[in-house]
């Protein structure tokens, strides 16, 4: 399905912008710097893609990819950088709230968390934005190639903890490295037999 036809259809900044929801869609949040542009290439195969996303003026947008008239791919503002202004910072968590609880064909979010890091306060509160509104979610861990071994378990544990505080996670951590392509397939059969 994402080796097929996969191009970008729009930048959203608000609700009332997002296109007809005649499909279902899944999206993609974490925080900046997590890997998000970096998984969405190597999940598409196309390596400019996602940085239609990531110029300047965009990242404060809700972007919107087709994948063969079937599907949409929604890529979410990064969150939790520390150096943008309170004003914009406010806008962006109000818009992501906003679509996280009020999109009805939303079928799954992958929430990035960078392997190396585990899960932290600020991913926290999406995930509980995600409980509420009943949005079922699955952790993707990224950069796995950058994970010491002998870390793995310990980082692997914090997760799951985390997760079983969240009444909508999926169970199902799915370990990749854009760098290296593990995990790839295995996120790309998910996405394609979601229902
Ligand atoms: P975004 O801000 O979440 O879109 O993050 P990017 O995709 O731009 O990645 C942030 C940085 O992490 C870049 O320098 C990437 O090259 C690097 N990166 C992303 N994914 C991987 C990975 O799987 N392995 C390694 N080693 N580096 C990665």
């Amino acid at each position: 399905l994402l080796t097929g036809q996969v191009e970008f259809l729009k930048g959203v900044v608000a609700m009332d912008g997002l296109p007809p929801d005649d499909r279902m869609e899944v999206c993609f949040a974490g925080r900046s710097n997590v890997g998000k542009s970096s998984l969405i290439n190597a999940l598409t195969g196309r390596k400019a893609l996602a940085r239609a996303s990531n110029t300047p003026g965009r990242t404060q947008e809700i972007n919107y990819f087709t994948v063969s008239d079937s599907h949409y791919l929604v890529d979410l503002p990064g969150y939790g950088f520390a150096n943008a202004p309170v004003p914009v910072v406010e806008k962006w968590q109000r818009l992501l709230k906003q679509y996280l609880s009020g999109r009805a064909t939303l079928r799954r979010a992958f929430v990035l968390i960078d392997h190396r890091h585990g899960i932290k306060a600020v991913d926290d509160e999406i995930m509980t934005v995600l409980d509420k509104s009943a949005v079922t979610f699955q952790v993707v861990l990224t950069k796995e190639d950058k994970v010491k071994a002998k870390d793995r378990p310990v980082i692997l544990e914090q997760v799951r903890k985390a997760l079983s505080k969240h009444p909508a996670a999926y169970p199902e951590l799915i370990i990749t490295s854009s760098e290296k392509g593990d995990g790839i397939p295995t996120l790309r059969s998910i996405i394609a037999n979601l229902e």
